[in-house]
C-alpha cells in the first residue's frame, strides 16, 4: 500500500484565516474515486489563505447584493412554479437543519411546492430518526424515503472501508444521485442543493449557481467505480447487481439534459449559515440536536443522523490529517461565530478524539474485528502525517499527528 496519496502535498501548510490545511481534498467526480484518490485535488491557497476562506469572503463580506440574487432566483423559479398544486422542485435531505431550511424557504418565501426525498442512512441514530419523521410531521413537506437493502449496503460499506478507507462512500453515492432518479421518475426537473462546492475550497466551481453535470452524471460508457471496484467485479465476486445499485448510480448526462434536469445551489441565492439554519429548523420541524456533544467535535447539531458518519470523519482524519472539528471550526470562523484562536483551541481539544460511542455498532455492522479495524486504518496512514509512538493501539493512541495547527 502506498503511504502517500497522489496529489497530497508533503509539506503541510495551514490557512492564516481558518484552521484548515493544504491537505483538504475538494469535490471530485465521485464515480472515479480509486484507492489512491488519484482523481482528487487539494484545496488551493493564495498568499497563505485557503480558497474556502476566499470564497466565503467574496460571498459574504463584499457587499453582495442579496436583493439582486433573490430577483435572479425568482426569475428562474417563474419557469418552474406549478400552477396546479403539483410538485415543482425536489429537495433531497435527511430532515437535518440544512434541508429543513431549504424546503421552508422555497415554500414560504418563493411559493414553491417541493417534494423532499431521502436516501436512508445506514444505522439511524435516535435523534436522526426523530428529526427525519418530524420533517413531514411538523415541517409540512411531503417525503419519499428510499432504503437500500441492508445486505447490499453493508457489503458496499465494508468494501469501501477496506479498499478506500471511506466507509461512507456508498451512502454519498446514494445521497448524490437518488434525487435525479426521482426527478426523472416524477418529471420534476429542478433539484435544490445547499452550498456550492466552492465553499469547500473547490476553485473550479467559482460563481456556479448550478452543480456541474460532471459531479452527478455519467457519460454513456463511462467506467464507474463504487467502493473502489468496477460494477462487473461487484456483480461477479460479491453478487451485487447493477439493479441493486440503481439508485446509487448516476444517470446518463444525455438523459438528464434531454429532460432539462438541473441542480441549483440555493446557497448562491440565500445566505446559508449553519447556526441560522439550525434556529430556523428548531422552529419549523422541531429539529433537535443531540443531548450529548458529537464526538470528535464541539457541536451537537451537525450531521447527526447516522452512526456510521462518525467513522466517515475519523477515517478522513487518518488519511488526510484533519478531523471533524477542523471542518466545523473552519465554518464557524469563516462565518464570524468564533475567532481563529478559539478554533485552534477547539481543534487541539477534539480533532483527535476517537468516536468510541458507536464503535461497537460500526464493527458489528461491517462484521470485522477491532484488530482488523486498526490494521486497515494503519495501511492508509500517510508517512508525512503520522508518527508511531508507543504500543497502546486501542483507539489509535499509538499514533500522533506530526503537524498541528498553531
Ligand atoms: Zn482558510
Amino acid at each position: 500500500m502506498q503511504k502517500n496519496y497522489i496529489n497530497s502535498p508533503t509539506e503541510v501548510i495551514f490557512c492564516k484565516k481558518c484552521v484548515h490545511s493544504n491537505q483538504k481534498v475538494v469535490s471530485s467526480s465521485l464515480i472515479s474515486d480509486d484507492a489512491e484518490h488519484s482523481n482528487r485535488t487539494r484545496m488551493g491557497f493564495e498568499n497563505g489563505v485557503c480558497q474556502g476562506c476566499l470564497q466565503v469572503e467574496r460571498k459574504y463580506n463584499q457587499n453582495i447584493d442579496w436583493n439582486e440574487r433573490e430577483k435572479k432566483l425568482r426569475k428562474i423559479l417563474e419557469k418552474y412554479r406549478s400552477r396546479n398544486g403539483s410538485f415543482d422542485c425536489i429537495v433531497p435531505g435527511s430532515g437535518g437543519k440544512d434541508s429543513v431550511f431549504q424546503a421552508e424557504i422555497l415554500k414560504k418565501k418563493y411559493n414553491m411546492n417541493p417534494l423532499t426525498v431521502t436516501f436512508s442512512p445506514h444505522i439511524y441514530t435516535d435523534s436522526g430518526m426523530k428529526n427525519f419523521h418530524n420533517w413531514p410531521l411538523y415541517g409540512g413537506v411531503h417525503n419519499y424515503l428510499y432504503t437500500p437493502s441492508g445486505d447490499v449496503h453493508r457489503k458496499l460499506t465494508s468494501l469501501a472501508f477496506k479498499n478506500l478507507l471511506h466507509p461512507f462512500q456508498p451512502f454519498i453515492f446514494g445521497q448524490r444521485h437518488f434525487a435525479s432518479h426521482m426527478a426523472l421518475l416524477f418529471k420534476i426537473p429542478l433539484i435544490f442543493m445547499g452550498e456550492s462546492q466552492s465553499e469547500a475550497g473547490s476553485a473550479d466551481e467559482k460563481d456556479e449557481i448550478m452543480m456541474p453535470y460532471k459531479y452527478w452524471s455519467k457519460t454513456k460508457n463511462q467506467k464507474i467505480l463504487i467502493s473502489g471496484l468496477e460494477l462487473e467485479e461487484l456483480n461477479s465476486k460479491y453478487k451485487i447487481s447493477t439493479h441493486d445499485l440503481k439508485f446509487y448510480l448516476p444517470n446518463e448526462v444525455d438523459e438528464l439534459v434531454k429532460n432539462n434536469i438541473q441542480v441549483l445551489y440555493l446557497g448562491e441565492f440565500e445566505k446559508f449559515e449553519p447556526q441560522e439554519n439550525y434556529y430556523l429548523a428548531t422552529k419549523v420541524s422541531k429539529f433537535t440536536g443531540n443531548a450529548e456533544r458529537t464526538q470528535q467535535t464541539f457541536s451537537k447539531y451537525s450531521s447527526i443522523d447516522d452512526k456510521i458518519d462518525n467513522f466517515h470523519f475519523y477515517t478522513a482524519y487518518v488519511k488526510f490529517g484533519y478531523g471533524r472539528c477542523t471542518e466545523e471550526a473552519t465554518k464557524e470562523i469563516r462565518h464570524g461565530y468564533i475567532t481563529r484562536d478559539e478554533g485552534v483551541r477547539l481543534v487541539h481539544k477534539y480533532d483527535h478524539e476517537f468516536p468510541d460511542r458507536y464503535f461497537k455498532d460500526f464493527l458489528e455492522y461491517m462484521d470485522i474485528s477491532e484488530e482488523a479495524f486498526y490494521e486497515t486504518l494503519d495501511k492508509f496512514r500517510p508517512d508525512h502525517l503520522w508518527e508511531k509512538k508507543g504500543n497502546d493501539y486501542k483507539y489509535c493512541k499509538n499514533w500522533i499527528l506530526k503537524h498541528k495547527v498553531k
